[in-house]
């Protein structure tokens, strides 16, 4: 899928896909570095993370296992609240493992505060967050993300994973919808 076959849906390309596998590969230099001689287990948060899981995990050159998880967060419309439940839980033991927890977006970040405490509990010798995009109030959040890919404004962002109502997850770049995608003016 392109941009040619979003057509009138796509307001504007905000990350191309150049720009993202750069991202991924710089992203897995940085994790190489740091996980070096490690036994590396990736855990991806269905289903937004698959495609950065996917060139990452092919970009590192350290040997990585890979689990994942799925989780809805209760929230009121497109906001989550901080209340999550596990839809698919991981298949593997993470005792004295060595996970990093990849994901699409950080928005909120009350869905991976929440992972990342019900993931310490189960004692990984080492737990860290990479995630593709962050939003601003993300940031202000006390979660410390080790790996960052772009920190982006404040817009509901579709593509590389990311969908709008299960729609849009496969193209291989970000951007944001038109508004009459949502039901608005101008359909
Ligand atoms: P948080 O708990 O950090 O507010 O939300 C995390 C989840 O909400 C993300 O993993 C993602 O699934 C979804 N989300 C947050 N912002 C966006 C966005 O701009 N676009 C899409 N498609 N999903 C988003
Ligand atoms: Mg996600
Ligand atoms: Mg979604």
């Amino acid at each position: 899928m392109d941009e040619k076959d979003l057509g009138k849906d796509l307001a504007k390309v905000l990350i191309p896909e150049a720009d993202l596998q750069a991202k991924v590969k710089e992203l897995a230099a940085q994790i190489d570095a740091d996980y070096e001689g490690k036994d590396l287990l990736l855990v991806g948060v269905l289903k937004g993370a698959v495609m950065i899981m996917a060139d990452l995990a092919r970009a590192l050159h350290t040997p990585a296992s890979m689990d994942w998880m799925a989780v809805s967060s209760y929230g009121s419309g497109t906001k989550s609240s901080g209340v999550v439940r596990i839809l698919k839980d991981l298949d593997t033991d993470i005792l004295d493992r060595h996970v990093l927890i990849v994901e699409d977006i950080v928005d909120s970040g009350l869905t991976l505060s929440w992972l990342v405490s019900n993931l310490r509990s189960r004692n990984p010798a080492s737990l860290e967050i990479c995630a593709l995009l962050r939003k601003p109030e993300a940031v202000k959040m006390d979660l410390n993300v080790k790996y960052v890919g772009f920190d982006i404004p404040n817009e509901f962002v579709i593509g590389y994973g990311l969908d709008y109502a299960e729609k849009y997850r496969n193209l291989p770049f970000v951007g944001t919808l038109a508004p009459h995608v949502y039901g608005g003016n101008g359909g």
